[in-house]
């Protein structure tokens, strides 16, 4: 039966990990749980006057490499193990990049499409009125995850200020940057991933310049849209999808004119030009390059012996269930596993906490020289590891984020 609970798929991971790494009993108990979690209701006055009762969640998953660090999603399937999953993916993520920080993740029950700007408002507000107390630059830096954004980081910032009553910019990161944001922010996710598939395609000879789509056209993917040509000096984006519906040109979309047609519609349904096909048609067409830019469990194993793309890069983070990763291992199809094709973002949030604390920002060209650096060296690093112990890359990239963290966990006599 294919488990679709993603901390039960979590936790397997780290179970095969641990088995590499000839991990101790007391190491994988440790590891295999969040160190805090915080569960709360929140709320929140709405537009019709009434108050509104909403689930949010802090999951603080591990400490040992340095505070929690990871974001905040809105979204109506949260639940208590998607935040548990998240926060410990976060963990090995900050990890792989080789990061001083631990691992976390929060969120909140909630409809975002269907609230106002006002309610948003109100919500983000409470959630911090909730989490103050458990957050701070050298606790927990929360960041925007699905369905929040940099405005929803000014309000949580401003509301921790308030609270606090001192400036304390450096509390949450991907924030605007009048008020102490970083320059490469916004696209870091999806930059990082495209220059792992840059390192990928040198190595194992993919072709760039041809053919990719993109599943979940968000800030991620429409940031992949973007890059992926400027970095890889060429490829044709064919297909793209959102939560609305999945769209195909075999002879290519603009990827500018793509995103501008999505932010004023809402939708990539409808763009001049395109046909609709079903979703799964999508993660099936025959292309070099395939971002998975939404949630998890999107490529299962109901589709994935259908994949004819060379390479998968996950922007989104647990796109792969455990037996659709096994299918894709045996045709071939090299993965550049979630916890390092989207650890872009994490690290220029740690660049923009570096720059916060010592209030003297860089310029765009150095967070882009410095992200290059590090994602790079991390692809390096896990591919190593791939040959080292004869692994599938998502294997590799576990048993170097999960090493480092127990690593951390045994200097620190934890274990
Ligand atoms: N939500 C992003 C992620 O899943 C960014 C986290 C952060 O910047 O802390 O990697």
């Amino acid at each position: 039966m294919e488990s679709y609970n993603s901390f039960k798929v979590a936790q397997q991971q780290i179970l095969e990990a641990a088995r590499i790494l000839n991990l101790d009993k007391a190491t994988i108990e440790l590891l295999s749980q969040p160190q805090r979690e915080f569960n709360f209701t929140l709320h929140v006055r709405m537009d019709d006057g009434k108050i509104k009762i909403f689930q949010g969640y802090r999951i603080q998953y591990n400490f040992a490499r340095g505070p929690a660090k990871g974001g905040i999603r809105f979204h109506p399937d949260e639940t208590v193990d998607t935040i548990r999953a998240l926060g410990c993916w976060m963990t090995w993520k900050t990890a792989v990049v080789d990061l001083p920080l631990g691992g976390g993740k929060g969120g909140v029950c909630c409809d975002p499409k269907s609230m106002s700007e006002r309610e948003l408002e109100n919500l983000s507000r409470e959630y911090i009125r909730a989490i103050a107390p458990l957050i701070g630059t050298d606790k927990d830096i929360p960041a925007p995850d699905v369905y929040t954004n940099p405005q929803t980081m000014s309000w949580m910032m401003d509301e921790y200020e308030t609270i606090m009553n001192r400036h304390q910019p450096g509390v949450i990161t991907d924030k605007p940057q009048q008020i102490g944001g970083t320059e490469g922010r916004r696209d870091a996710t999806a930059r990082g991933g495209v220059i792992t598939v840059r390192e990928a395609c040198k190595v194992h000879g993919f072709d760039p310049t041809k053919t990719f789509a993109i599943q979940g056209f968000g800030n991620a993917g429409q940031r992949a849209a973007l890059l992926h040509r400027e970095i890889l000096n060429g490829g044709k984006l064919v297909a793209v999808s959102d939560s609305k519906g999945a769209i195909y040109n075999p002879d290519g979309f603009n990827p500018k004119d793509l995103v501008t047609y999505k932010l004023k519609t809402g939708s990539v349904l409808g763009f001049p030009g395109s046909k609709a096909i079903p979703h799964d048609a999508l993660l099936e067409l025959d292309v070099e390059i395939l971002y998975p830019a939404a949630l998890e469990n999107t490529i299962t194993s109901k589709n994935a012996q259908n994949i004819k793309a060379r390479v998968i890069c996950e922007l989104a983070n647990g796109p792969t269930t455990p037996e659709a990763d096994i299918i894709l291992n045996k045709k071939g199809i090299h993965v550049i596993p979630d916890i390092l094709a989207s650890a872009g973002g994490v690290t220029v949030s740690y660049f923009e906490m570096v720059q916060d604390n010592y209030s003297y920002f860089w310029s765009e060209e150095l967070v882009h020289q410095r992200l290059d650096e590090k994602l790079t060296k991390a692809y390096h690093t896990v591919s190593e590891a791939v040959r080292e112990k004869n692994v599938h890359p998502r294997l590799g990239a576990m048993v170097v984020g999960v090493a480092r963290v127990a690593e951390a966990c045994k200097l620190r006599g934890w274990v």
